[in-house]
């Protein structure tokens, strides 16, 4: 019987070290693979904030794009759509008479009930074949169960560091041209996903296009081409310019960049040109990642909860006011400000800015943290959502901070940008 595999990308958007891919293509005579831009993840949310702005949208047409050329380079053609999965997938299954589905493995609510769905509407008998690839350590690689990852990241770190080894990377090889399964359809563009057009802010310090190819040359650059991963521990706190951190999470975000290749990449160039407190600073920093997948995946929907996954009942609020002043830039505090108006006008924020403005929000102005997520999820590039609600839970004093501190802004100010370069280029300009 001639098999047909169908790979169903969502946030697993690479050729390199994709699991479902190599599975497919090993195992079936025929490979097609479906992209849905789904409608819904683009629509309002609850808190009247588009679910995917501009900035994210603009980088996953053009990683879909890249997958696109990419895919076609190995004889498998990537239908792309804009529809709902439900009704898409089940199409093609029976149009291709598909023998198995291959996808990614999620498991937060969203995606479970789109999944479910999909099967439900499908009518024929298909292996259905999911697998974990966004993680560094695979969940079966880790000396601990689920129920058991502990809330504190430096026991699990230390756990997986001594016990738990990174996988070696997938390699997938070419399917023969002669079944290759032909393909009319075309990406969207900005204004069809509901968006218009936009310049990209001279200012930005992400200047990136997305895609694989523009993930993997980051790759490259930011270690073996300017060897700033070296120093990337002294620099990783900055807040100007492209290479104070790698970026790539923007990457990892829609799953063109894989985290094990990233791993395997550190490794080399700790053998060929130095390992130092840099290099496994990266590798630490891969971690964290891995740690708010694993906490989401013990705690279900709690990450998405007010009282969080500790539980614990503060007093919110949810002063419309107040959450302008913050989304503006136009807060008592032109740190706030800088960092909030670098996301309005980038979909970018660095890690510090980050902290500092979800504390200021849900710290300070003690407002519903929920809402600051959602901001967050709405403007940047790299929103992914165990990383997202995982720091806005554990900022907000409702995670993982085992010190639940506030941060003090204006010390941060004088601490991480004591010239005032990152706020004078960000609240200089705006004024003309
Ligand atoms: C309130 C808040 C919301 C956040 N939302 C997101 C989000 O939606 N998506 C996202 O990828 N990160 C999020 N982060 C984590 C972190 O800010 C970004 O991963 C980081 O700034 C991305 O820049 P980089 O790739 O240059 O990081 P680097 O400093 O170069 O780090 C390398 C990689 O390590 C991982 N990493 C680093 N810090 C963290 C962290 N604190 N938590 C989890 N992973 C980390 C990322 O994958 C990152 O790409 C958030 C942090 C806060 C405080």
């Amino acid at each position: 019987m001639t098999k047909t595999g169908l790979v169903w990308f969502r946030n697993d958007l690479r050729i390199h070290d994709q699991i479902s891919l190599v599975k497919a293509a090993k195992e079936n005579s025929f490979v097609i693979a479906v992209y849905c831009f789904d409608p819904r993840q683009f629509e309002k949310d609850r808190f009247g904030f588009t679910k995917t702005g501009k900035y994210r949208a603009q980088f996953l047409i053009e990683t879909v794009q890249d997958l696109q050329q990419q895919l076609n380079e190995l004889n498998i053609p990537l239908f792309v759509h804009v529809d709902v999965p439900e009704k898409i997938i089940p199409e093609y299954v029976k149009i291709h008479k598909v023998t198995s589905v291959y996808l990614q493995n999620e498991w937060t609510s969203e995606e479970r009930e789109v999944v479910n769905n999909v099967q439900k509407e499908i009518t024929s008998n298909v292996d259905w074949i999911e697998a974990y690839d966004q993680f560094l350590f695979h969940p079966e690689d880790i000396p601990m169960t689920i129920d058991k990852i502990p809330q504190v990241f430096t026991i699990f770190r230390k756990k997986c560091e001594k016990y738990a080894s990174v996988r070696q990377l997938e390699t997938i090889s070419k399917m023969p041209e002669k079944n290759r399964v032909p393909q009319q359809t075309r990406v969207p563009t900005l204004q069809e996903l509901g968006h218009t057009d936009f310049d990209t802010d001279s200012r930005t310090a992400f200047p990136f296009k997305g895609g694989e190819k523009t993930g993997l040359q980051r790759l490259h650059d930011y270690t073996w081409n300017t060897k700033k991963l070296s120093y990337y521990k002294n620099t990783r706190n900055g807040l100007v310019g492209t290479d104070y951190s790698s970026k790539f999470s923007t990457w990892l975000g829609n799953g063109s960049l894989s985290p094990r290749m990233i791993y395997h990449e550190v490794k080399k160039y700790e053998s060929e040109i130095v390992k130092n407190q840099s290099s496994y600073w990266m590798i630490f920093e891969l971690i964290w990642r891995d740690f708010f997948k694993y906490i989401s995946l013990k705690h279900g929907n709690d990450i998405f909860k007010l009282e969080g996954i500790l539980h614990t009942p503060y007093e919110w609020n949810t002063d419309k006011q107040l959450i302008q002043q913050w989304i503006d830039g136009e807060t008592a505090e032109p740190f706030v400000n800088a960092n909030m108006l670098e996301l309005k006008h980038t979909g970018w924020m660095s890690n510090r800015g980050r902290q500092n403005v979800a504390s200021y929000f849900a710290k300070t102005q003690k407002l519903d943290w929920r809402i600051g997520a959602a901001y967050f999820e709405s403007l940047l590039i790299d929103y992914d959502v165990h990383s997202n609600y995982g720091n806005w839970l554990y900022v907000s004093g409702v995670g993982n901070d085992p010190r639940d501190r506030t941060f003090n802004v204006k010390l941060q100010a004088a601490r991480y940008d004591g010239n005032n370069k990152f706020q004078n280029l960000w609240l200089q300009t705006s004024l003309f």
